[in-house]
C-alpha cells in the first residue's frame, strides 16, 4: 500500500474521521501521481477515489495507480457530493487553507448531515519528510541547477542586460530537462543586489558590481533552490568583506544543521554572527525555507519556527547582507537532512568569483 496514503489513513484515526477531501493541487500529486490542473481526491479509511473532469479521465488513470476514477456528469463537485453520500461518510477532512468559501458553502448544501471538518496543513505535514523518490527528484532539480551556474558564468559580462542572463538560465535549464523555472528567476547587480528579491530587470551590469542570481530547476514537480553573488570585475575590500562574513555565516549554520536541531537555532547560528559583526539589521530576511513540490514549504529557518529537524528534510540555508544604495550578497544552498547530518544538494563553488 501506498506509504503517503497510509500516514493520512492514520491521521484520518486519529482524529475520528472518515475521510479527507484534497483540493490543493501538490497535495493530490503527492498522493495520487495524478499531475492535471483539476481534481479532487477522496481518501476514506479503506479506499481512495479521484474525480476529474472529462479532459483528464485517461491521464488521470494512467496516472494515479490504486485510485477509483470518478467521472462527473457535469460539475467536479457535485460528484464528489454524490461521492460522499454513496460512501456514508459523516465527519469530513476539508482542507481548511485552500478550499475556497464558495466550494466550502457549496459543499455545505449538498451535504445536510455531514461534518465537514476544517483541517490545516495534514497533507503538508506528511510531505515535510521526503522519500527517496522525491529526493531522487530533488537531486536531479539541483544538478541542473548546478550546471546552469557554471554555464551562466561565461555570459556574465559588462552591458549585459540582467534579463538576458535570466533568459539564458531558464533557457539552458529547459534544454537539460528542467520542467520549468522554479520562480521567476533573480538576476539583481549593483545597487539592485540590495533587493533580496530583485527580478531580472532591463539594467545592463557594469564592472565593479555585485551580480546576485537566485533561481533553480523543476524537475518533475520538485523544486531546487540556489544563489550565487559573482562580482564583474574585481571585487574591492567592501566586496570581500560583506562576502566572506555571508559565507562564514552561511557555514556555521551548516555545521549546526543535524537531525534533533530545532529550526531556530540554526537560524540563530548564522543571525548571531552577522550581528556581531554590526550587520544584524541587515539580514532582514529567514535563514532558509524546506522545498519540494512547492518553492516555499514548512518547516523554516526562522526565529521563531521550533521545530525539530528529522532526517528526509530538505531546506534551504541563505544568509544575506542588503546595503541599501550600495548592494547586497546571499549565499542559498539546498540541504538534505541525512540521519547523521547534512548532504550539501547544491555543488557550485562557493568562493568568491571574479569575472
Ligand atoms: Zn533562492
Ligand atoms: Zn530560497
Amino acid at each position: 500500500m501506498n506509504r503517503r496514503i497510509e500516514a493520512v489513513r492514520e491521521f484520518l484515526k486519529k482524529n475520528d474521521l472518515d475521510g479527507l477531501l484534497v483540493t490543493k493541487q501538490q497535495n493530490w500529486q503527492y498522493l495520487s501521481g495524478f499531475t492535471g490542473t483539476n481534481a479532487v481526491l477522496i481518501i476514506t479509511t479503506d479506499d481512495q477515489y479521484l474525480i476529474t473532469d472529462f479532459r483528464y479521465l485517461e491521464q488521470a488513470a494512467e496516472q494515479a495507480g490504486g485510485f477509483h476514477i470518478i467521472k462527473p456528469f457535469a460539475l467536479v463537485e457535485d460528484a464528489v457530493a454524490d461521492q460522499v453520500k454513496k460512501l456514508g461518510l459523516n465527519r469530513l477532512g476539508f482542507e481548511d487553507d485552500h478550499l475556497t468559501y464558495h466550494l466550502y458553502s457549496v459543499y455545505k448544501e449538498k451535504l445536510p448531515g455531514v461534518a465537514l471538518v476544517p483541517l490545516h496543513e495534514t497533507v503538508e505535514k506528511i510531505r515535510w519528510v521526503k522519500d527517496q523518490e522525491e529526493i531522487a527528484c530533488l537531486k536531479r532539480a539541483a544538478g541542473i541547477t548546478d550546471e546552469a551556474f557554471d554555464n551562466i558564468l561565461d555570459f556574465i559580462k559588462p552591458g549585459v542586460r540582467e534579463s538576458e542572463l535570466a533568459l539564458e538560465i531558464e533557457y539552458f535549464m529547459r534544454r537539460k530537462g528542467a520542467q520549468k523555472s522554479a520562480f521567476e528567476i533573480i538576476v539583481a547587480s549593483g545597487p539592485r543586489a540590495a533587493l533580496p528579491h530583485g527580478v531580472a530587470s532591463d539594467k545592463k551590469l557594469v564592472p565593479g558590481e555585485f551580480v546576485v542570481i537566485d533561481f533553480g530547476a523543476v524537475v518533475d514537480g520538485y523544486h531546487a533552490d540556489m544563489t550565487r553573488t559573482v562580482v564583474l570585475g574585481r571585487a574591492d575590500e567592501q566586496h570581500r568583506k560583506i562576502y566572506d562574513l555571508v559565507l562564514r555565516a552561511q557555514e556555521k549554520a551548516l555545521e549546526v544543521l543535524k537531525p534533533g536541531v530545532r529550526c531556530s537555532a540554526v537560524d540563530l547560528a548564522a543571525r548571531d554572527l552577522i550581528s556581531v559583526e554590526g550587520y544584524g539589521a541587515n539580514f532582514g530576511h529567514g535563514l532558509g525555507h524546506s522545498v519540494g513540490l512547492e518553492i516555499h514549504e514548512k518547516p523554516a529557518f526562522t526565529p521563531k519556527d521550533e521545530t525539530v529537524l528529522q532526517p528526509g528534510m530538505v531546506l534551504t540555508v541563505e544568509p544575506g547582507i542588503y546595503l541599501s544604495g550600495w548592494g547586497g550578497v546571499r549565499i542559498e544552498d539546498l540541504i538534505l537532512v541525512t540521519t547523521d547530518g547534512i548532504e550539501i544538494l547544491s555543488k557550485s563553488p562557493k568562493n568568491l568569483i571574479e569575472l
